[in-house]
């Protein structure tokens, strides 16, 4: 018995074992997901796969297999520790580090392969300076801030700052990004990062370059064309929607990868009603405050969350749940006897982006894997 562990065993078993918390994170379904979004694709754009914390929370390195299996041409990470662990199952696919390289891990960047995001014309001089000391070249690509206002070069001075970058000759600039800064609730904000993004593309980007900003959210509503030769894939390929409507996204038929499970710990009947406490408290990334309308499946039915989230345990409502007892199955996201309960939903009730639910699950909570 083992618990904070990954648990490497088949689903059909759960239910034999003592768990009290866990995740379920279905594998073939993310491989599907992938499938399916890389169908949707113009003919040769190139799929980057985001798998920055841990893999948004869905287990590396597993989900990293699964995701080449369903087609990833490149995969992206915020750092090097990121990169390194990618590199230790892919090594014939580019690792691209989104967030800035501070000086200090510059060096590394050669010992796992990895292409870092540059912001400056400094930035990559530095690179170029390394790369020319060990007599290699190494693989960029350039940060272009479109009105996101963090990293990247901003692009009013593009023009100035691009051929910079292009004209150094330890580097070869392999694409050229920028990030949206709110793709899912302002459309003219987006075209008009788009726009910027493709004239400067115009302007400097050079035959072979990837050229890449679409993100989850941005694929709803922004075809994905000339310039752009590449998408990077975060939220989606986890099977969830990033907007609150949860419309746009029909025609690919994605599946929800992660559930997220607990057991019955006691049950007391009080006052006219049947109180249960489940297994999972705020050390296991249950949130302290639910909004009114949140609910958990016990038995298939719809249960309220009474009040009271302590570090190890949730006291929830069982009355309706007939025959609710001890060792039942609690779902906090997830299938649960034909009712559903969405991340999403789960998400607006502990008043959380998704983002922040996929990877707001600590360690203390099993991992289960169906294949
Ligand atoms: C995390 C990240 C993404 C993925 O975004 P999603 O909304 O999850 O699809 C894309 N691009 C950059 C630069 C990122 O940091």
């Amino acid at each position: 018995m083992r618990y904070g562990c990954t648990l490497f065993q088949k689903y059909k078993d759960v239910n034999k074992h003592p768990l009290r918390s866990w995740i379920e994170v279905d594998f073939a379904r993310l491989e599907g997901n992938v499938r399916k979004i890389k169908a949707s694709l113009p003919e040769g754009v190139k799929y980057v796969c985001v798998v920055k914390a841990d893999a948004y929370g869905h287990c590396m390195p597993q989900a990293l297999l699964r995701f080449l299996r369903g087609g990833a041409d490149i995969f992206a990470v915020a750092n090097l520790y990121e990169a390194s662990r990618v590199r230790e199952i892919v090594s014939d696919k580019p690792v691209l580090v989104l967030s800035p390289i501070l000086k200090e891990e510059r060096p590394l960047v050669f010992d796992f392969g990895a292409t870092p995001a540059v912001s400056s014309y400094g930035e990559a001089k530095a690179f170029s300076d390394l790369a020319k000391a060990k007599g290699r070249v190494l693989n960029v690509h350039i940060k272009l801030d479109t009105g996101m206002g963090r990293a990247g070069v901003w692009h009013e001075s593009a023009d100035e700052v691009l051929p910079q970058i292009l004209s150094l000759d330890g580097i070869r600039v392999s694409g050229i990004f920028s990030h949206l800064s709110s793709a899912d609730e302002d459309r003219d904000y987006t075209f008009g990062q788009f726009d910027i993004f493709r004239k400067a593309a115009a302007k400097h980007a050079r035959e072979g370059m990837l050229l890449h900003l679409h993100n989850s959210a941005a694929m709803r509503y922004v075809p994905v064309e000339p310039p752009f030769n590449a998408v990077r894939m975060g939220l989606l390929q986890y099977g969830i929607n990033p907007y609150d409507d949860g419309g746009g996204y029909e025609n690919l038929g994605l599946l929800p990868v992660l559930a997220f499970k607990s057991r019955i710990l006691a049950v007391s009947k009080k006052n006219g009603r049947t109180a249960a406490s489940v297994s999972a408290g705020y050390a296991d990334g249950i949130p302290s405050g639910f909004t009114d309308s949140a609910r958990v499946l016990v038995r298939g039915v719809r249960c309220p969350i009474l009040d009271g989230v302590s570090l190890d345990e949730t006291v929830i409502d069982v009355s309706m749940a007939s025959g609710a007892q001890v060792g039942d199955e609690v779902t906090f996201i997830g299938e649960q006897d034909g009712a559903e309960i969405s991340l999403g939903d789960y998400s607006r009730w502990t008043r959380r982006i998704p983002w922040e639910t996929m990877v707001a699950i600590p360690r203390r909570v099993d991992r289960i894997f169906k294949y």
